[in-house]
């Protein structure tokens, strides 16, 4: 270590960070510490976690209960395989999860993120069929997707999310998937159609349920996924929730799905389930969809893991934080924080000076485009925001023109002023 140099100088010697254009980018800002909704530097400068640290933080930064279970775990077992072995943290979690999640799910396979969680529900689909073995069933190959669509970086990912600035560089060794509108009251028929026609090679579908993350915080009605579900279940077509975002809460309800009548086959979660504190990923799954799997046949033997499958401290974590999310206190903070939002969407709507479009919310998220034709990622109206906001000690993030709020549930109604404020600034900021 070269003496006197700050840690920015030594960040930017060495590090790479992601989704982070290199050259000539916003620095980072160097933290030294966070506690709750309030993110620090190493002036003393606050900053408003507004995005809960990209969707992970459910109650907030440094939270004493989830450390104390991390350090607990550490000192009891930290790690083991778990191909041999198993223990309290990842059976008490399954049990946990098992009962909240939608009464169809039976199995837990752990993993360490989102990504994961959804390479893990792909391969599962794929396998369930291919172990079946029969004509009918091997030609059961392609996965349905939606526009605008994110599921995770991996190149298994990369090919059920939406062809974007994320993934041209690999679009030739991505596998060809069939992709369906975002359902709206016009194309839905059309939908139906095109499952009905292709169901035989269809393997399943693969959405993220009411609210599209990455993709632009695009939202859709509950009513529209359930009828594509009931065809889906009609057809056969394993329906896979990508519940990574939407999960713990986030959309008012435990899960998204519970707001459909229809339950997919298998769902898959990260981000919110260690309350941001450590990776863990799970895919859930059906007995239909285990049952195959449940063989003599090693040939037929899931062969996916990963080094830190089910790790104790990471079940541990999210078990604490399971125990705080289902605390009445908890479900209070969610509905108050809905209501904040909805006042939001409505003083935004009516505030005919701003430039603002689409202005929409469900649960704990808000989203609207600032009005510009450039929907793309790239647009560098973002890096804008991004800086004129975190100057006001506000750290939002938005993708391309789609400026939104996703707070950790113990932001306080002071601190969603602060926020409002701030989004009320924007136009400001634009002018810089
Ligand atoms: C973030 C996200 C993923 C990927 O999760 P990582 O932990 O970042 O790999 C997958 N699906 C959805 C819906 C997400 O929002």
């Amino acid at each position: 270590m070269i003496p006197n140099r700050t840690i920015i100088e030594r960040d930017q010697a060495m590090l790479w960070h992601p989704y982070t254009t290199q050259k000539g980018y916003l620095v980072p800002i160097a933290l030294t510490q966070a506690k709750d909704t309030l993110l620090y530097d190493s002036n003393g400068k606050q900053y408003i976690d507004a995005i809960s640290s990209w969707w992970v933080t459910l109650h907030g930064h440094s939270n004493a209960f989830i450390a104390e279970a991390v350090y607990k775990q550490m000192l009891t077992l930290a790690h083991v395989s778990f191909s041999n072995f198993t223990h309290e943290p990842a059976v008490d979690l399954a049990e946990s999860l098992l009962h909240i999640l939608p009464p169809n799910m039976s199995r837990i396979f752990y993993s360490d993120n989102g990504s994961t969680a959804v390479e893990v529900s792909v391969k599962m689909c794929l396998q369930y069929w291919w172990n079946q073995n029969t004509p009918a069933t091997r030609k059961r190959k392609k996965i349905v997707v939606l526009t605008d669509s994110y599921h995770g970086d991996t190149f298994g990912c990369m090919s059920v999310s939406e062809k974007s600035t994320f993934t041209h560089a690999f679009q030739d060794y991505l596998f060809e998937v069939i992709q369906l509108p975002r359902p709206d009251t016009h194309t839905i028929q059309d939908s139906i159609n095109l499952l009905k026609q292709q169901a035989d090679n269809i393997a399943g579908f693969i959405y993220e349920p009411l609210i599209q993350g990455a993709g632009g915080m695009k939202m859709y009605d509950a009513s529209l996924l359930q009828e594509l579900l009931l065809v889906c279940k009609q057809l056969n077509i394993i329906c896979i929730a990508d519940e990574v975002m939407t999960g713990f809460g986030r959309t008012g309800k435990l899960f998204a799905s519970s707001y459909m009548a229809e339950q997919p086959d298998i769902i898959c979660l990260s981000k919110g389930l260690t309350g941001g504190y450590l990776p863990l990923g799970v895919t859930a799954c059906t007995h239909a969809i285990y049952k195959p799997f449940f063989t003599d046949d090693r040939t037929k033997t899931f062969y996916h893991g990963h080094s830190f499958t089910a790790n104790p401290v990471g079940c541990a974590t999210a078990l604490a934080s399971l125990t705080l999310l289902r605390k009445e206190e908890t479900m209070r903070n969610i509905e108050r924080i809905k209501g904040g939002i909805e006042k939001m969407v409505d003083w935004l709507k009516a505030d005919q000076s701003l430039p603002f479009i689409n202005v929409r919310s469900i649960g704990t998220i808000l989203a609207f485009e600032v009005a510009d034709s450039n929907h793309n990622y790239l647009n560098p109206i973002a890096p804008k925001i991004t800086a004129g906001a975190l100057a006001d000690g506000v750290f939002i993030r938005p993708l391309g023109n789609t400026v939104y709020l996703m707070p950790p549930y113990c932001i306080t109604d002071d601190e969603l002023n602060r926020v409002f404020e701030c989004f009320k600034k924007i136009p400001v900021y634009l002018q810089k």
